[in-house]
Parts: structure tokens; C-alpha cells; sequence
């Protein structure tokens, strides 16, 4: 394709980009899709605990600041597929309710209802081959324990991106949740969409290629028209879609406001950025006295009728070698190795919502560094039902046998970094329309989590999947110049 031909260029190739150009290619649009990273290799080291957490080989190593421009590395990932190269593949849908606005628990409503996106739900759940898999003897014996402990408590299965096969395979099973798979026994984004795509004569993946900024009809920077490669390229389409995760997205278009001054006379302007969320997320491990041998472990997913804006869920394989990697390095080997043969792991969500002065800024700390200026304390409600969650959930584990440990996971901690260019209706409240549709602007839209209004109570790559299908349709069905 020449670069003329294009009729969509997308950045960034995660759960948000992946899912507009499977829609859009698939109805036959031409498509650029411009990714910073390149392809992750399948030759079994994205499987390996040394390369993959000990070395964090695969890592982003771009420093951003907090609000007192104290630096650190966010939990990102700039690779073909994203995020979702590396995450548990816990694929669950957002509640109907969780798409209302909560003022109580400080959550902002979307400009859609749940049923709008049911039918992309529905087409992401099928395209992922979403699962659910019986729990194994020890989790749940450990389950039937905790429901015990208070009626409160209650337990689903948990829809997974995982092939059946998967367990006739140790090596992958143990690794998928925070590793990516190496012959796509994990559903994401590149196995299950992109891959679909390659050999499509309409459509052309450029790794390596991070785009900088945005191009724009003459005079007028609110009609885009393009994009800027780090590589000096220029890349025309009628329609530009961000999906470079929200913590980038807000970045390119901060930059392209404060660069043509469009800022200035823009009413979404000031939300740019704001609004960010992240979830109170905690990892939990449970020590037992006894040595588990579980393989698959994540299968299931608590609810407590007292947090309901919480989930507690259970991560994957845990082992000696890979508890090691978490703990000082004071703490000697075979002490690690006693303590993670024995340990089951949680990971404890609450629905943090929003605050507009919790923020990304580009460019804005010492050394012109980004900044994400995000206080949980900003959001008591949701800090103080994470931390009751916490203690319920160690008291349940306490009553089942197990001693519980928790760790707040921080600013670092940007696995589900989401909601800094959300949707609404209102240009004064929200900066991207129903559509995706960035509001006072025209052949600009966004596709990845930035948009989301409100987080949930659970994990959000299917809602960006769907999120991101349900644009490439609105884009073939017409909205395309
Ligand atoms: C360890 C881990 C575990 C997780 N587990 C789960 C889970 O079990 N279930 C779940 O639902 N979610 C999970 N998540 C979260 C999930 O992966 C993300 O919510 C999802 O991938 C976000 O999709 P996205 O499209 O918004 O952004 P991303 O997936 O982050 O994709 C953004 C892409 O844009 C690229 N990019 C950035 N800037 C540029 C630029 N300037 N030019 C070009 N490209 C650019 C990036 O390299 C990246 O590939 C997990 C995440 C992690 C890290």
C-alpha cells in the first residue's frame, strides 16, 4: 500500500488498537497501524522467570515523576500486542451498573449503556475464545473454606483467554499471568487479532515506529490529518486513531493542544490528561503450612457483598524462584524457595474513580519527564473499602489456614492504567464523544483504555476490546471522510 492509500492510521497496537484495526481491516478499510515496540520473540524467554522478572528484560525503561518529582518506571510495555502480551488474561465484562455514574464512590457514568457494548463484548469473548476452567483440588478446598468463613463471601469462575491445552503444557501454565505465551496458548491482542490480519492486502504493521505527533489540515489544528513518526516519516489518513495506552495517548494529544495553541480555545482542553485512574490494586499472597501443588490456580474470582466495588482474584503459579524476585535479596534462597512452594497469590482490585486533578501531564517534571500525579487519598471511598477488603480477605484466609500478606502495588503499578481522555456527552466534562470521537475535533478518535469513565470492580481488556471493536464499526459505517 502506498502511503497515500491509507484510510485509518491507529498508534499503538494494545488491547484498544488491535480490536479498531481487526474491525476496520476486516471490513475491508485500509489500515496503518503504528506500534513503538517490536515483535516480542517466540522462542520460550518471554516464558522465563530470570529474563522476564528478575532481569526485566522486556520492560519499558522510560522514567516519569510523581507530584513531588520523586522518578520511577511505570509497569508499561511497548511491544506488538501491548499490555496484553503480558497479562493474566482475566477477561471479564463490566456489570450494567458499572457503566452509571456513582457520585458515592466518586465514579463518573458513561455516555452508553452496558447493552450498546454487549454485542462487541460478545464478538471480543468469541475472538479471544474466552474460557472458564474447574478449579483444582487445593484452590477449591480453599474456596469451600472461605465461604464458610462469611456468607458474605462469594465465588465465580473466572473467564480466561486460555486454550484448554494449555494444561497439558507446565511451562506455559505456570507462566502466563505476567509473562507472554510462546505458541499462543494465551489469548492477546497479537495472537488472537493481529496475527489474523497479516498477509491482509490492506493492511500494513510498522513496529519500531513511535509516532510524536499529529499532523493537520492548513490552519486548522483541530482537523487532523496524520501523524508524525519518531522516524521522521509523515503518515496521511482521514482518520487517526490513538491507542498508545492512556498513559501515552493524553501525551500526543497534550502536545499537539499546547504546540498549535488549539488548547487555548479547545473546552475539553483542561481534561486532557485528568481524570486517570489505576484501581487500588493489591497482590495478596496466602501462606499455608502445606506445599501446594496446583498448576493453573487462577480459576476463580471472589465477591464480597460488603466491598462492592472489590474483587479479590487468584493469580497464577507461584514458586520459590519466582517469590525471590519480590523479596530483598537478603532473604536467602532457600528460604524463598520454602516460602513461595507454599504460597497461593491474590490479587485484591477496588474501583478507585475519578479525580481531576489525578493526572498525567506531559512533559512535566524535572528534565521534561511526564508526569503521573495520582493520589489514592485523593478518593477515600475507595481507599478505605480496599483496605477493609484487605482485612476481610486475610480474616477469610486466616479461618482457611492461611497467614495473609499484602502489598499495595503503587504508581508503579500501571498494569490497568486507564481513563485519562474519557467519554461523555459533555466537551466541559469529558474529552472523547460515545462515538470515540475526540470532541471539537475533527478525524481524531481514541480506541484504548483512556476513555474508559469508570474502571469497575474488575480488570478492563475486554471492555477495551470491545471498546475498540465497536469504533472500527462506527468508523466503517460511514464516519470515515
Ligand atoms: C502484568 C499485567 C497483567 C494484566 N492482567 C490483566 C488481566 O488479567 N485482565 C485484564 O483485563 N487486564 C489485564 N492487564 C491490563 C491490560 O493488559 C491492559 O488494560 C490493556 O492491555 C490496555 O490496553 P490499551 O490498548 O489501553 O493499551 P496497551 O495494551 O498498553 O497498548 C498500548 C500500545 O501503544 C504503544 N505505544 C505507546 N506509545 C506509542 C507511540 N507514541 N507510538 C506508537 N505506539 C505507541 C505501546 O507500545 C503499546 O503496544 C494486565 C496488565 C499487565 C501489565
Amino acid at each position: 500500500m502506498s502511503e497515500q492509500a491509507y484510510e485509518v492510521i491507529i498508534v499503538g497496537s494494545g488491547a484498544g488498537g488491535s480490536a479498531a484495526a481487526y474491525g476496520l481491516v476486516k471490513a475491508g478499510r485500509r489500515v496503518l497501524l503504528l506500534e513503538k515496540g517490536g515483535q516480542l520473540p517466540r522462542d520460550g524467554s518471554t516464558l522465563d522467570v530470570k529474563q522476564v522478572f528478575a532481569e526485566g528484560r522486556f520492560k519499558n525503561r522510560q522514567s516519569w515523576v510523581d507530584n513531588q518529582n520523586r522518578q520511577f518506571i511505570p509497569g508499561e510495555f511497548h511491544n506488538v500486542g501491548g499490555k496484553t502480551k503480558w497479562y493474566g488474561a482475566a477477561l471479564l465484562r463490566f456489570a450494567p451498573h458499572e457503566f452509571e455514574a456513582d457520585p458515592d464512590h466518586k465514579c463518573l457514568g458513561w455516555p452508553i449503556g452496558y447493552d450498546e457494548l454487549a454485542p462487541y463484548y460478545e464478538q471480543a469473548e468469541s475472538l479471544l475464545a474466552v474460557t472458564r476452567f474447574d478449579n483444582e483440588p487445593e484452590l477449591q478446598q480453599l474456596i469451600e473454606r472461605i465461604l464458610a468463613s462469611d456468607p458474605a463471601w462469594r465465588a465465580d469462575a473466572l473467564p480466561l483467554g486460555l486454550k484448554r491445552e494449555i494444561l497439558e503444557h507446565p511451562e506455559e501454565a505456570k507462566h502466563f499471568d505476567g509473562f507472554a505465551s510462546a505458541c499462543g496458548f494465551k489469548s492477546d491482542a497479537e495472537w488472537n487479532l493481529l496475527d489474523a490480519l497479516r498477509g491482509e492486502s490492506n493492511f500494513r504493521l510498522m513496529p519500531h515506529t513511535t509516532a510524536t505527533g499529529l499532523l493537520y489540515a492548513d490552519g486548522d489544528p483541530a482537523q487532523i490529518t496524520g501523524v508524525v513518526g519518531a522516524d521522521g516519516g509523515s503518515y496521511r489518513a482521514g482518520a487517526v486513531i490513538l491507542a498508545a495506552g492512556a498513559m501515552s495517548s493524553p501525551r500526543l494529544l497534550q502536545d499537539h493542544l499546547e504546540v498549535t495553541g488549539l488548547g487555548d480555545c479547545l473546552p475539553s482542553a483542561p481534561l486532557v490528561g485528568a481524570n486517570f485512574k489505576l484501581h487500588a490494586n493489591s497482590a495478596l499472597l496466602g501462606f499455608s503450612p502445606f506445599k501446594k501443588t496446583d498448576l493453573l490456580r487462577k480459576t476463580a474470582i471472589f465477591f464480597n457483598e460488603h466491598y462492592p466495588h472489590s474483587t479479590v482474584q487468584c493469580l497464577g503459579w507461584m514458586d520459590g524462584e519466582i517469590l525471590a524476585t519480590q523479596l530483598p535479596a537478603a532473604v536467602p534462597r532457600f528460604v524463598a524457595r520454602a516460602m513461595g512452594a507454599r504460597a497461593y497469590g491474590f490479587f485484591v482490585t477496588t474501583e478507585d474513580g475519578s479525580h481531576a486533578d489525578n493526572r498525567i501531564i506531559s512533559c512535566g517534571g524535572h528534565g521534561g519527564l511526564p508526569v503521573l500525579d495520582y493520589e489514592l487519598g485523593r478518593l477515600p471511598p475507595a481507599q478505605q473499602e480496599h483496605q477493609g477488603l484487605i482485612r476481610a480477605f486475610e480474616s477469610a484466609l486466616r479461618k482457611a489456614g492461611l497467614l495473609g500478606v499484602s502489598r499495595y502495588m503503587g504508581l508503579a503499578g500501571t498494569a490497568h492504567a486507564l481513563g485519562s481522555l474519557v467519554t461523555g456527552d459533555d466537551p466541559e466534562t469529558s474529552v472523547v464523544d460515545a462515538d470515540g470521537r475526540v470532541h471539537g475535533m475533527q478525524g481524531l478518535y481514541v480506541a484504548d483504555g483512556s476513555v474508559l469513565p469508570r474502571s469497575s470492580r474488575v480488570n478492563p481488556a475486554l471492555t477495551i476490546y470491545a471498546w475498540g471493536l465497536r469504533l472500527g464499526d462506527y468508523l466503517t459505517n460511514g464516519a470515515l471522510r
